[in-house]
């Protein structure tokens, strides 16, 4: 007699039939090649490079990176991206580095670092622009690190250092700027910041998570760009994502330090438990070898010739979008971006942002919903790549199209019976069946976004949270399959 175990088959299935079923889940994704997905993805364009990258992630792909002294090959290797990302980024060969999953656990472990090193400060703070990414307010709660957030300059969207350091106190471990903001796509006064920090004692952590494997590119192909890395004095740390602007598989980001105390603050040991003795520098413990192998390799099959190539191709890509954006009554791009992402605003009030962003997805371009926060306006984040540059001009034939035809629909109003239903109720008494009901009320549906971003920019951050996270659980549920 044989059981039934619902999800599993009663007997193993061919790898071929598994992958037809991976392609037609995958179908309805979002496109992860060819640029019109303006956000998540980077796309080098280069097929000998994805395959470099897909061989050597599968080469790796048993290899466990709890323990460099089972496996000495993943200290090599991480030796050799840490050295290369060091090495471009003000650093050298001695630069004490981790190789982590992402920019958030980068993040993480910078904040841990500097939480670490001052022991005695029993409520610590870090200051950080109200413009930082959002990491470092997961940073805060995972760690409970209090998070200072500055307003920045309205205008320019950078940090100011004047504010910055006036939020500093004797519980500050950290100050923070980014290199550049992701929202905006500007570099913050990374000297002046860094030097307040100095002149306080205080480390300095540049987030370049989307920047420090891009900006030194720009550079070379000419562009304007502000001085941000490990040379300048004061930045203590900085971390920087190769899943981004390295165009290398997600799961590869390197945090880099000045000096090796702070580095080893971020590391974890715990052998005070009946297991083998753990002893890490990352977050995860048990972790695939993959996208560290792979990010070696796409760096290598890459080399410097195609980051600049890369680069300059964005560049064109970002310079031509900003004439474009310039030419389209109702948009303007916010800011001055240093870099290739580009955040468009609304200069109209008509113009719902959130309604332009499904229309151009219907029409095949992604654009990213970014809300209004602390007096900062709502926004439509593009991030160009290397394959942006033949994409351009029909993205703008997109917009010159869906702009007026969004105006012309005239602003959404915030959906106000569920406004003032969440006003009433505590969400906590909802379950997740009531608000899934609820849904298709604030206008949500397949490829329909607007309406939850329209509810979540009129709501409070603190409700913003709560709403996302029980949109979360919802669309993890059953309820929404059968509408
Ligand atoms: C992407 C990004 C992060 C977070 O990185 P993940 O890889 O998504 O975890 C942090 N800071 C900036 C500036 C970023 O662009």
């Amino acid at each position: 007699m044989t059981t039934a175990h619902p999800g599993l088959p009663p007997t193993g299935r061919p790898a071929d039939e598994l992958l037809a079923e991976l392609r037609a889940l995958t179908a309805g994704d979002l496109p992860t090649r060819g640029g019109h997905t303006t956000a998540y993805t980077y796309d080098a364009g280069r097929p000998e490079v994805r395959e470099a990258a897909e061989r050597a992630y599968l080469a790796m792909l048993e290899v466990n990176g709890l323990d460099p002294t089972a496996f000495p090959s993943i200290v090599a290797l991480e030796r050799r991206v840490v050295g290369a990302v060091a090495a471009r980024l003000g650093g050298d060969d001695s630069t004490p580095g981790i190789f982590t999953s992402g920019g958030t656990e980068s993040i993480m472990l910078a904040v841990k670092a500097a939480r670490d090193i001052r022991p005695e400060i029993a409520e610590p703070e870090i200051v950080v622009p109200a413009t930082a990414h959002a990491a470092f307010f997961k940073a805060g709660r995972y760690l409970k690190v209090k998070v200072v957030a500055v307003p920045v300059d309205p205008e320019t969207f950078r940090a100011v250092p004047a504010t910055m350091a006036a939020a500093c106190t004797e519980r500050t471990v950290l100050v923070v700027a980014s290199a550049p903001s992701y929202a905006h796509g500007v570099v913050d006064p990374v000297a002046e910041i860094a030097a307040e920090a100095a002149r306080r004692g205080l480390p300095c952590h540049v987030d370049a998570c989307v920047g420090g494997w891009l900006l030194p590119w720009l550079a070379e192909a000419g562009a304007a760009v502000p001085e941000f890395d490990l040379s300048v004095p004061g930045v203590t740390s900085l971390s920087c994502d190769l899943h981004k602007f390295g165009y290398t598989p997600k799961g590869a980001s390197v945090l880099l330090f000045r000096d090796r105390p702070m580095r080893l603050a971020a590391y974890f040991a715990c052998a005070q438990w009946p297991g083998y003795p753990v002893v890490n520098s990352t977050v995860q413990s048990s972790k695939g070898a993959g996208p560290l192998a792979a990010a070696w390799a796409t760096l290598q099959a890459l080399g410097a010739d195609g980051y600049r190539e890369l680069g300059r191709a964005a560049l064109t890509a970002t310079r031509r979008l900003i004439a474009g954006i310039a030419d389209i009554d109702g948009l303007r791009v916010l800011g001055t971006p240093d870099a290739t992402l580009v955040a468009i605003g609304a200069d109209d009030p008509s113009l719902d942002l959130f309604d332009l962003a499904d229309e151009t997805r219907a029409h095949g371009w992604f654009l990213q919903p970014q809300l209004s926060v602390a007096g900062l306006p709502a926004s439509l984040h593009l991030t160009l790549t290397g394959v942006s540059e033949q994409g351009v001009d029909d993205l703008l034939a997109t917009l010159r199209t869906a702009v007026p035809a969004v105006r012309e629909r005239g602003p959404a109003a915030p959906p106000t019976e569920l406004l003032a239903l969440l006003d009433q109720f505590d969400l906590a008494d909802l379950d997740d069946a009531t608000f899934a009901a609820l849904l298709p009320a604030a206008g949500f549906g397949p490829s329909r976004m607007a309406g939850v971003n329209r509810l979540l920019d009129a709501l409070p951050p603190q409700l913003r949270d709560q709403l996302a996270t029980r949109f979360l659980s919802v669309l993890y549920g059953p309820y929404l399959d059968a509408s």
